[in-house]
């Protein structure tokens, strides 16, 4: 089994930071791979304005447990979901370029704040070169309209236990038959907080032993 676990609203705006939370799950599990859904300039926090945090989170990244996807510039309210086409480009673009000015790589693996996104955002997607797009069960139709990228719905809301799937014996699946996705926060909202979901996701690892994957290795 491989897991995937990723977490929305990374940014150094110390309301959504949990630098320190991947810290101590890197120290408890060197091999683990997060990846965190990450706004370009939360609640006019832009990336850059932190250069420590910057530098730490290039270690991550180096050291291979950490990889950043784009959530949004803004992260305003659905920031994606009534979007013009030339909008859409013109907001991805320049969350790219806070991503540059920081020095932080990303992946092309998108999910727009609050899961808003339509058929516009999904043409400028494509037209930038994004691989990945983490949807809702609410979007499934927008979803199987765009099977040129990966659309990925969760399987594990990191509010919860992990429920494996009726009738499978989990333990059995060979190494890459299947890929569980875990969703949470990198704060405490909606009860799936990187902190709050610690022990869980904890427990899930012991038990599965699962490899690790990063958001765009699915
Ligand atoms: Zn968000």
């Amino acid at each position: 089994m491989n897991l995937i676990l990723e977490f929305d609203d990374f940014n150094p705006h110390p309301e959504v930071d949990c630098l320190a939370e991947i810290k101590a799950f890197v120290r408890v599990f060197p091999e683990i791979k997060l990846t965190m859904f990450t706004p370009a300039l939360y609640k006019d926090t832009p990336l850059y304005s932190n250069p420590t945090w910057c530098d730490e989170v290039r270690k991550l990244i180096k050291s291979d447990n950490l990889r950043l996807a784009v959530h949004g510039c803004y992260h305003t309210n659905e920031e994606f979901k009534n979007i013009d086409y030339q909008d859409a480009i013109r907001t991805i673009v320049r969350a790219e370029s806070i991503f540059r000015v920081a020095a932080l790589p990303f992946i092309r693996c998108f999910r727009g704040p609050h899961w808003g996104i339509n058929q516009s955002t999904y043409n400028a997607l494509k037209w930038l070169d994004y691989t990945h797009v983490y949807t809702h069960e609410d979007y499934k139709e927008l979803a199987d309209a765009n099977q040129d990228v990966t659309n990925v719905i969760y399987d594990w809301n990191l509010s919860g236990l992990y429920i494996p799937p009726r009738k499978k014996d989990v333990f059995g699946f060979s190494d890459g038959f299947q890929v569980i996705v875990g969703h949470g926060h990198t704060h405490n909202v909606c009860g799936n907080g990187i902190q709050e979901s610690s022990a869980r996701i904890d427990d899930f690892i012991r038990t599965y032993t699962p490899k690790f994957n990063f958001a765009d290795e699915i």
